[in-house]
């Protein structure tokens, strides 16, 4: 049987392009005349404006998001002989940044509902070399802030918020990015705030740690050629924070837009073999990713590319099991939840545009599997 072409792609970003068109190449011609492209007006525009969307004080612009957790943890201090609390399924990047700060990455499982961080289990992770806790707010929903920072407060531990999934993302009413002592963001092309390539920044309310992010990320340097730390070259590019003052104001919409595509599928969504995402309390989720578990998950993401619906996984392979996390000598089977979201996770379509008719051909190709 030829297989058919997929009608419904994971992921498109055509629409939303289509409709910024004429903005984005006004961003584009107007930077080309100031004629400056690096740490400039619209840097600071950018930084500016998501700063107040945030509810923070502060938004220091950036290379990528990978970038905005290392500069986090090196401008708190934390590296060699330190270890940092993070979730045991999320993307590596996380995970990565308390390796290039020279820390070592404590794996904490998540709870299996809403896929964030277990409170409940970081307390048994916490030693007298721990000096923070990462808290993902993964697939676009926050971790529990409150018990986090319980926890946090009760041993000294600062909250690093990794806030690449959740831009608009809020937890009681307050956004990702202004609930912990300092966020990363990620504005890859993905994202739900997506620049025109690599681009990240950090979020605080901290004066002192906005300056200090800021000159690590300018070559540890505090005014032209006087350099005050061994930084390194991590800036938010003039065209891409343009990019972004296109995008930021039509992000709300864009977010509601997912969780009416979210609503879409709980609600038509019925079939025993498959657990649909929750949303927590005090949560409201901005849908980056639409995830649902399948015991045979493999053979539904195959029913669902036979008619046409594109899908994705995330992650395949937890942290653990990584080549490049051999040295943390966690063993298979020591982290179950992690390994079983990994061998069960299957994410649906989901993107600003979709039509009606992608949605119900999405919950339709679902609702048809039988294991
Ligand atoms: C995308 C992502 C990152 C890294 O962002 P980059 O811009 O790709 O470096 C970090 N953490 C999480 C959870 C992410 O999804």
């Amino acid at each position: 049987m030829p297989v058919p072409p997929i009608t419904v792609p994971f992921v498109s970003f055509r629409p939303m392009e289509r409709e910024l068109d004429a903005g984005l190449r006004a961003a584009f011609a107007r930077v080309l005349q100031n004629s400056w492209y690096i740490e400039g007006r619209e840097d600071e525009a950018f930084e500016q404006a998501f700063a107040r969307y945030c509810g923070a004080s502060f938004c220091v612009g950036c290379g990528n998001g990978l970038d905005a957790l290392v500069l986090i943890l090196k401008a708190l201090g934390i590296g060699p002989g330190d270890e940092v609390i993070v979730p045991s399924n999320t993307f590596i990047a996380t995970v990565l940044a308390v390796s290039y700060a020279g820390a070592v990455p404590v794996l904490v499982e998540p709870r299996l509902d809403t896929y964030n961080i277990d409170p409940e289990r970081i307390e048994a992770a916490v030693t007298p070399r721990t000096r923070a806790i990462i808290a993902v707010h993964l697939y676009g929903q926050c971790a529990q802030m409150d018990a986090i920072r319980t926890i946090a407060d009760a041993h000294g531990l600062k909250v690093i918020e990794d806030a690449a999934q959740a831009h608009g993302a809020t937890w009681q009413g307050r956004r990702a990015g202004s609930l912990g002592d300092a966020a990363g963001f990620s504005f890859y092309p993905g994202k739900n705030l997506g620049a025109l390539g690599d681009a990240g920044c950090v979020t605080t309310s901290d004066p002192d740690l906005a300056k200090k992010v800021r000159a690590l990320g300018n070559y540890g340097s505090d005014a032209k050629y006087h350099h005050i730390y061994k930084g390194q070259n991590s800036r938010l590019d003039e065209l891409q924070a343009a990019f972004l003052s296109v995008k930021l104001p039509h992000l709300d919409a864009m977010n509601a837009e997912r969780r009416r595509i979210a609503a879409r599928y709980c609600a038509g969504i019925a079939n025993p073999a498959v657990v649909l995402p929750a949303v927590a309390e005090h949560c409201e989720h901005v849908w980056h990713i639409f995830a649902v578990r399948c015991a045979a998950r493999d053979a539904l993401e195959a029913h669902l590319a036979a008619r046409g619906v594109g899908t994705n996984k995330h992650y395949p392979t937890p942290i653990h099991l990584q080549g490049a996390y051999r040295e943390l000598g966690i063993p298979k089977g020591a982290l179950p939840l992690a390994e079983e979201i990994s061998a069960t996770e299957l994410s649906l379509p989901m993107y600003y545009g979709m039509t009606e008719e992608q949605v119900q051909a999405v919950i339709d190709a679902v609702n048809s599997f039988k294991e």
